[in-house]
């Protein structure tokens, strides 16, 4: 099984950490994967380059084992579908291995307006995380996915959404963003390394 966690990372922060670590030990995933966007397409675009976020989240995840970071989407042109991304890695990996696709709920809540969102269901399984303010209601249109057994999981490649509660940390890039703006300290909020890096080259200074 191969998990797979995108986001743009602008910066990276302890809340996407926990959740690609939490969701990686609560089903089993040996291989969980940090995936930059490039541009993406349903937001304003970053302020630190492709690059600068690249590096940010090699920082990271440098001394964690089962975290991986993946650069696939920075090395294509155009906006960064979730679909490419996914059909990519089914291509290399094949038909049967089961793509666990992690979102929190505030992007899950748009899932119908992501390109060719119904097809991403067919490619990979969908774990929506609780975000603080935000969970899976229990009725909608994803009712009729949502798996009851993680242990399915292992067993069908694509098609089931699961809803899982990480420990709630009510942080994002946007408030960092915002307090490195206003020339306060963001740290114990993200990696040592990474608020190195941003002090190193200035990021986040102004926008
Ligand atoms: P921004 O504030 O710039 O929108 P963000 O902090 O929401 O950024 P993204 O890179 O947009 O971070 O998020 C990538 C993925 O990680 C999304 O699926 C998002 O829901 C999830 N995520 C981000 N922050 C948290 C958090 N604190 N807890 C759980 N999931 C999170």
């Amino acid at each position: 099984m191969i998990g797979i966690l995108g986001g743009t990372f602008d910066p990276i922060h302890f809340g996407h950490l926990r959740t690609a670590l939490e969701v990686a030990e609560h089903f089993g995933i040996p291989d969980m994967r940090l995936i930059p966007g490039k541009v993406p397409p349903h937001r304003p675009q970053p302020v630190a380059t492709p690059e600068q976020r690249l590096t940010m989240l090699q920082a990271a995840i440098a001394s964690e084992p089962c975290l991986q970071a993946d650069d696939r989407e920075l090395r294509r042109d155009g906006y960064s579908y979730s679909f490419d991304t996914l059909t990519s890695i089914r291509a290399e990996v094949g038909g049967k291995r089961p793509l666990l696709f992690t979102l929190g709920f505030d992007a899950f809540q748009h899932f119908q307006s992501w390109h060719r969102w119904q097809e991403i269901l067919q490619l990979a399984h969908l774990v929506v995380v609780h975000r603080p303010g935000y969970s899976l209601p229990p009725e909608g249109w994803h009712t009729p996915f949502l798996g009851t057994n993680p242990d399915d999981l292992h067993t069908t490649p694509a098609g089931n959404i699961y809803s899982l509660a990480v420990t709630a940390l009510d942080i994002s890039a946007t408030d960092l963003r915002t307090r490195l703006k206003a020339g306060k300290n963001p740290r114990y909020l993200l990696p040592d390394t990474v608020l190195g890096y941003i002090q190193t080259h200035q990021l986040y200074c102004e926008t």
